[in-house]
């Protein structure tokens, strides 16, 4: 394989865990007109300055792409996030979500509370609504459901694995998106010798942090047993914790526990460890701090 430096490396196994990145929509040109914010650093700043420079009584619009995604309850967990902050920031303003989902795809109790209870005068919700073409000059998206102006427009585009997944040949799950992988090794189901982990791989895992950390660690494994002449552990178990901001003080959490299935290949959830806060609490936001700093300090020990 060749690097950046030239130099060809050349190896038994390899690990890629080069994350995801965004589909433009037709239209888009700038990235900083409507931004994503959906990979730290330039885009969550370029949101946050135009949230603060919009004016009172403005309209910002926030997109949910179909899923696969990353962080399947982040886009709701930032309307939430969006919504207490424009109550408290820019007064009688509104936000509208438009989720190209049939519904909100997950801890829907505590979701549907927040927004058509708690933040119901700022969220307006649709569903089903997919976005054709946008104009960067006029702040329109042009949906199946008309076009809508935004003042501020948060677009979270679709959403496809790392370019090296596609340059390697290994995006053939999901419509060419992301890459197939045997779940008791994250080894590649197009090239064996390749393994692939986090958000770039096909799973029925949500793609999150915790499940990427918890992935590293069964691929781990499996090389281990692999260089020691072992087969992988033939019953792997993951799971996943997530906290969601439902204002900037309180949050919920959602955990479920997955295992291997060998009827189906795949790691199905456990049904009766999927557990949800009942609504959410400044406790909730303190444990999920917590729970951000051993999760970071776990993965990059
Ligand atoms: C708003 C938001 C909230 C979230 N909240 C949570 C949460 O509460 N809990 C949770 O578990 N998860 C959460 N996530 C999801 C989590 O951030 C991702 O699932 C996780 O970062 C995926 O890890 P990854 O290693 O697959 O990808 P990444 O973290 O994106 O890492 C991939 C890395 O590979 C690098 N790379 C790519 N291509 C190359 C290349 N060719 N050569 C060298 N390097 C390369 C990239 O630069 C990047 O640094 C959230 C995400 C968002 C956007």
């Amino acid at each position: 394989m060749g690097g950046r430096d030239g130099l060809k490396y050349a190896a038994d196994k390899i690990v890629l865990a080069p994350g995801m990145r965004f589909d433009l929509l037709p239209g888009q040109t700038d990235p900083a007109r409507m931004p994503h914010a959906w990979s730290a650093g330039v885009q969550t700043e370029q949101l946050a300055k135009q949230l603060a420079a919009m004016r009172a009584g403005g309209t910002v619009l926030l997109t949910i792409p179909k899923t696969p995604y990353r962080c399947p309850p982040g886009p709701y967990e930032r309307a939430c996030l969006v919504a207490d902050w424009l109550k408290a920031k820019k007064p009688r303003s509104k936000l509208i979500v438009l989720d190209a989902n049939p519904d909100i795809v997950v801890e829907k109790d505590n979701f549907s509370q927040a927004f058509f209870g708690l933040h119901a005068n700022v969220i307006e919700y649709h569903r089903n609504v997919e976005i054709s073409s946008v104009d960067e000059q006029q702040m329109m998206l042009y949906t199946n459901g008309g076009a809508v102006h935004g003042d501020v427009i948060n677009l979270i585009p679709p959403q496809r694995a790392g370019k090296l997944i596609e340059q390697t040949g290994l995006a053939t799950a999901t419509n060419g998106r992301f890459a197939p992988v045997d779940v008791l090794s994250y080894a590649s189901l197009s090239a064996p010798k390749i393994h692939v982990i986090g958000d770039s791989s096909a799973t029925t895992q949500p793609k999150a942090g915790h499940i990427a950390n918890q992935e590293a660690k069964v691929c781990a494994d499996a090389l281990v047993r692999y260089f020691g002449g072992l087969a992988p552990d033939p019953a792997p178990v993951t799971n996943s914790a997530c906290f969601s901001t439902i204002t900037r003080t309180q949050a919920s959490w959602l955990n479920v526990v997955f295992q291997y299935d060998p009827v189906t290949k795949t790691m199905q959830a456990v049904p009766a460890s999927a557990s949800a806060s009942l609504g959410w609490s400044g406790d909730n936001f303190d444990d999920m701090n917590e729970w951000f700093k051993a999760l970071m300090a776990d993965s990059f020990a």
